[in-house]
């Protein structure tokens, strides 16, 4: 039987023309299974999911809105021109065939030129709609994967290349953060297994689908992750390797916790836990839909390909460690609220969370005291602003809440293992950890499923605490 699997280069990898040589040969090399014996002489079902070439997606970002603003047209030639130049350069050193290389750079050529015309539209409009902004940002993936495709070629590989649309990646209109509809599965398959069938290398661009309309949406900052896990589990792949520069998922950031290790096995949930609290090694939502269907992933380090990364996948490991990873997200803000005597706190709660969706503001933690009419959030500092003045808008129909205060000052932390649940005095370990080091908790929280448990302390005590807890657990080890 064929294997099949999907391989994602993050925008690192595909930084320049000779790392996107360097990702060339590495899918090569999987393709022609010399990587691995088992894979065997026939190769193997291979299909690549490419991200935007590093930083051009922050790059359209800050171009679109500041477009918007200044409305100069001039200064749209001048960024749509760097653009080119930025990918013509990277095109002309990946790609060796001459002919090759004029087709894809008639290629960027269009593309750049399309996205000229949407900017030019904002910059006259003078309104960036959350609908022109995707369509602008997916021109990062949209301009990457041409190139690696025509790398590919110009070694002999019969690449194609595919937007998020043409491989079946259907989803709603919720721009920024577009949600796969149910029948896309199913044209996924309809789009990718044919040419699998064929023996080609479908070329996915990554982070981009669009709706059953056409219009072009995103699936959220790092979506290429996802788009890859996406397609893996519609095609039942048996494993999706997501190609980063880090060795693999980490116990604790490597920049704050000397001892820091690379995690050789770890479950769904407990890589799902990590990356919903502050490890950006993957798109949050990326664990789902490989979860449903067992399609183990693999994080693998391009600076060290021989390397096996991190696995993930289904069953907890049996570990004497209860706990696996320490993490943080520094720059938190708490929100303490005193609800009034006369609503109930569910009613003030509800209220809460509902404006706070209203404004787009991620809830990190919550805890609520059970005596006192309290409750207290954790978000990211970047939104306080936005949830302060959802949370004043609820007094208009009633006093609901007698007062609010914030701190910025704090930082929100999580300790995650998957033995943690039913393992007892765990808490109280990452408790007297803490306790040793004089820091004290100005909140806690454990998520029900108790794969993880959630603190927060002063922001000036964060690293030491991590620090302390990596130490605790032996998680260096
Ligand atoms: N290029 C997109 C981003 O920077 C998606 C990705 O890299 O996964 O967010
Ligand atoms: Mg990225």
């Amino acid at each position: 039987m064929r294997l099949v699997r999907v391989m994602k280069f993050g925008g690192g990898a595909v930084a320049d023309g000779k790392k996107i040589k360097t990702v060339a040969n590495l899918i090569r090399r999987s393709k022609e299974g010399t990587e691995e014996k088992e894979t065997g002489s026939n190769g193997l079902g291979l299909v690549v999911v490419t991200s935007a070439i590093f930083e051009i997606t922050d790059i359209l970002h800050e171009n679109a809105s500041r477009v918007a603003k200044e409305g100069d047209v001039e200064k749209v030639k001048e960024f749509v021109n760097e653009l080119k130049n930025r990918h013509e350069t990277a095109a002309s050193e990946a790609i060796d065939n001459k002919h090759v290389l004029n087709v894809v750079k008639k290629e960027i050529e269009e593309r750049v030129g399309e996205m000229e015309k949407a900017l030019v539209g904002i910059c006259l409009l003078g309104e960036l709609t959350a609908r022109s902004l995707d369509y602008i940002v997916s021109f990062g993936e949209r301009l990457a994967a041409p190139i690696l495709v025509g790398t590919l070629q110009s070694m002999g590989m019969d690449a194609v290349h595919l937007t998020g649309g043409d491989a079946g990646i259907i989803t709603n209109a919720n721009y920024g953060n577009a949600q796969l509809t149910s029948d896309a599965e199913e044209a996924i398959r309809g789009r990718i297994i044919p040419l699998l069938d064929d023996n080609k290398i479908p070329v996915v661009s990554g982070y981009m689908g669009e709706t059953k309309k056409g219009i072009t949406t995103t699936l959220g900052r790092g979506g290429s992750d996802y788009t890859a896990t996406i397609i893996g589990a519609a095609i039942d792949a048996d494993e999706v390797w997501l190609w980063k520069e880090t060795e693999g998922i980490m116990s604790a950031d490597p920049k704050i916790i000397k001892d820091a290790r690379k995690i050789p096995y770890i479950s769904y949930m407990e890589a799902m836990e990590l990356s919903y609290f502050g490890a950006s090694i993957l798109h949050p939502r990326a664990i789902e839909p490989v979860m449903r269907k067992k399609v183990p992933i693999r994080v693998k380090n391009i600076l060290k390909p021989e390397d096996t990364g991190t696995l993930i996948g289904e069953e907890p490991e049996k570990t004497e460690r209860a706990a696996k990873a320490v993490t943080l997200i520094e720059n938190t803000s708490i929100i303490n609220i005193a609800g009034a005597g006369v609503r109930s706190i569910s009613d003030v709660a509800a209220r809460i969370f509902s404006v706070l969706a209203a404004e787009d503001v991620d809830v990190i933690m919550i805890s609520q005291g059970s005596s006192e009419r309290n409750i207290s959030i954790v978000i990211e500092s970047a939104q306080l602003e936005r949830a302060i003045g959802a949370i004043q808008s609820i007094n208009a129909e009633g006093t609901v809440i007698r007062d609010f205060t914030s701190n910025s000052d704090v930082c929100a932390m999580s300790v995650v293992g998957a033995e943690m649940a039913g393992t007892p005095g765990v808490a109280g370990k990452v408790f007297s950890a803490l306790g040793k080091e004089e820091i004290s908790i100005i909140m806690i929280s454990q998520g029900s499923s108790e794969f993880n448990i959630s603190f927060v302390v002063k922001k000036k005590d964060a690293y030491k605490a991590a620090q302390a807890i990596h130490d605790m657990f032996k998680m260096g080890r």
